[in-house]
């Protein structure tokens, strides 16, 4: 049972961080405790998340650094602004019932700058079943946690090439778009902010297609001509989930995309009689 859970916790830490995790179950006492690292840096190297019961029917989560982690923890003091402002907002989308504390810090404005960083996470009244427990405290405190120290760390966003796009003005905007969409952490900011389901259709894919349905995208809705006036960009604010059709769809028109008000309008009409767009 253990091993099955252990699994998809695996997979939910893989899929919203980008990384390879590395994790090992203490069982050793009556409560189960977890711990969690990214698997290319092992444990002693970079971040662990570590997860211990608290009180009666609580766990804490506390998110440091191992021994050796001197020069990850120089890359992430580093990171770029954009990368910070998502990390936050990640460790925020974390629920307001779960106690969040950056020791010695404001949660408004926490940073890495020294390997004795610790960041702690409270967690009460969870379910008795310590594997429903465990996965709970995994997939709403660790992984957004774990995820916001990926995107400090600057796991490689995997990009596609994009050969056969036409060069166009703007071109180099798109890529930042393109880029930010394709961000596994602002893919799974987006859904824990706005849900799974497609903001066009409607469509929740978990429902339709079952374990095969974690496939909503996310779209980056600054249109193009507000990108030439930068602002700063807000995940929250910036990011839609969408159906990989609904997705498609606004992507059709280029290099601005249909808004999602107006698909939502062709949709309404496919065939053009109300003459609207
Ligand atoms: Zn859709
Ligand atoms: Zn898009």
């Amino acid at each position: 049972m253990l091993s099955a859970r252990q699994t998809l916790i695996r997979e939910e830490l893989e899929a919203g961080t980008g990384a390879a995790i590395g994790m090992a179950v203490d069982g050793s006492k009556s409560r189960t405790g977890l711990r969690i690292w990214f698997a290319d840096l092992e444990e002693r190297y970079g971040p662990v998340a570590e997860m211990r019961p608290y009180g009666l029917k609580g766990y804490a989560v506390t998110l440091g650094f191992g021994a050796f982690a001197g020069e990850v923890v120089r890359r992430i003091a580093g990171a770029g602004s954009e990368d910070v402002h998502l990390a936050r907002a990640l460790v925020a989308s974390v629920d307001s019932s779960v106690e969040v504390e950056v020791q010695g810090q404001e949660m408004a404005d926490w940073k890495i700058t020294t390997g004795d960083f610790r960041m702690t996470a409270i967690i009460r009244n969870l379910p008795r079943d310590p594997e429903v427990a465990l996965t709970e405290v995994s997939r709403d405190t660790i992984v957004p946690m774990m995820a916001a120290m990926a995107e400090l760390i600057g796991y490689d966003v995997i990009e596609e090439d994009d050969h056969g796009e036409p060069e166009y003005e703007g071109a180099e905007l798109f890529t930042t778009v393109r880029r930010r969409e394709r961000n596994p952490r602002n893919r799974l900011l987006c859904i824990r902010l706005h849900g799974e389901v497609c903001a066009c259709c409607g469509l929740d894919p978990r429902e339709t297609y079952g374990v095969a349905g974690s496939i909503i995208e996310v779209h980056h809705l600054e249109p193009l001509s507000l990108l030439k006036e930068p602002r700063p960009y807000d995940p929250a604010r910036d990011l839609a989930p969408l159906c990989p059709n609904c997705h498609r769809a606004v992507h059709t028109r280029r290099p601005e995309p249909w808004s999602l008000e107006e698909v939502v309008e062709l949709m309404a009409d496919p065939m053009g009689k109300a003459g609207i767009l």
